[in-house]
């Protein structure tokens, strides 16, 4: 099989895999589509090898990318349990590989794990290929009603922006302020109105505050034309937002996400990388604030995102801009770097 290789400073090739065989609790995924998520940017750009270092982990020799593999079980090895996975099954897979026994991983946060052994995608084989081996308990069954895009985003971009959008308590009484309309913050958008919150979508780039606009925004700023804190206060009576989420990573964001929400507020960190300097008896502390982390969702996160995606009917494959094959690869992450695109996919 062929497979997306990332090979460091912006290059990638497509490079022959041998097809891979079940071992013991294992299952090979045909892949039916294949996610591009914002975090894939940094493995792309990073020298070779890099990448996987920044988040802790080891590459083991050329790994094929993309963590938002789904598709349908193909092969099944000794010792897997039929109601874990039979042939035909249609899955999505939790990314991350933990120990399997400690507390994290058995609440289903592997990614958590103190001895956690593999990300795919990003130290061991993701789903850019005609085929992923993963170990069965990895797998979360796609509900009927869904498209294979729609479970590759809910695999990661999707998912991680419903995981904050309950980490940061969001209820249809409040306004929330979205930085960052990349593909979790557009994702972020999206659910936030299907949750019933009226939705200030915020970005640099009117192309991205575009995509907002149809994923349901019902205001967008652009935050390099106009400034994003008066902005929101002045769409609250100067109170702020009940709760602001940065997606972007970038510090003036976060900062700015911190300085409009209001007293009593609550302040979310999505998006990774970078930091932010942070005024903490003006910004915080004489304002009550509450600031939330919150990094992609469990296994069960993930199953409940793909109930409430199906359930509410949720057109979640408007996040996807761009739909691609494995030999259009080189276009796909060249486009995908600029950031002014929504998400992008290969169809397998
Ligand atoms: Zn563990
Ligand atoms: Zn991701």
């Amino acid at each position: 099989m062929r497979g997306i290789v990332f090979v460091g400073d912006r290059k990638l090739e497509v490079r022959e895999f041998p097809d891979p065989t079940p071992g013991p609790g294992e299952v090979v995924l045909e892949m039916k589509a294949s996610g591009m998520c914002g975090s894939d940017l940094h493995l792309y750009r990073a020298p070779a090898g890099a990448g996987a270092k920044d988040l802790g982990m080891k590459e083991v020799g050329p790994i094929i990318a993309g963590h938002e593999p789904c598709g349908v079980v193909a092969a099944v090895g000794p010792n897997v349990p039929e109601v874990q996975a039979q042939v035909g099954m249609r899955a999505m897979v939790h990314h991350y590989l933990g120990c399997g026994v400690c507390k994290h991983c058995r609440s289903g946060w592997s990614q958590l794990c103190k001895k956690v052994t593999a990300i795919y995608g990003i130290s061991q084989h993701g789903g850019h290929a005609k085929y992923l081996k993963v170990p069965a308990r990895t797998l979360v069954p796609l509900p009927d009603e869904l498209s294979f895009e729609v479970g590759a985003a809910v695999s990661c971009g999707t998912g991680t922006a419903y995981g904050a959008l309950k980490r940061i308590g969001l209820s249809g009484r409040e306004t929330i302020a979205i930085f960052g309309q990349g593909p979790v913050g557009l994702s972020g958008t999206q659910l936030a109105k299907a949750m019933g919150a009226r939705v200030i979508a915020l970005d640099v780039g009117d192309e991205r505050l575009e995509l907002a606009k149809q994923m349901g925004a019902d205001i967008t700023i652009n935050s390099k034309k106009d400034d994003p804190v008066q902005a929101i206060m002045d769409l609250t009576h100067g109170e702020g937002a009940e709760l602001t989420m940065d997606c972007s990573g970038n510090p003036d964001a976060r900062l700015a996400a911190i300085r409009s929400t209001r007293t009593w507020g609550t302040m979310g960190f999505v998006g990774e990388g970078n930091n932010v300097i942070i005024d903490v008896s003006t910004d915080l502390m004489r304002r009550q604030l509450t600031l939330v982390a919150s990094w992609t969702f469990s296994t069960v996160g993930q199953a409940e995102c793909a109930r409430f995606v199906a359930d509410r009917r949720i057109a979640v494959e408007k996040v996807f801009t761009h739909r691609y094959r494995l030999d259009q690869a080189e276009e796909a992450y060249k486009l995908f770097d600029t950031q002014s695109t929504g998400k992008g996919v290969f169809l397998l």
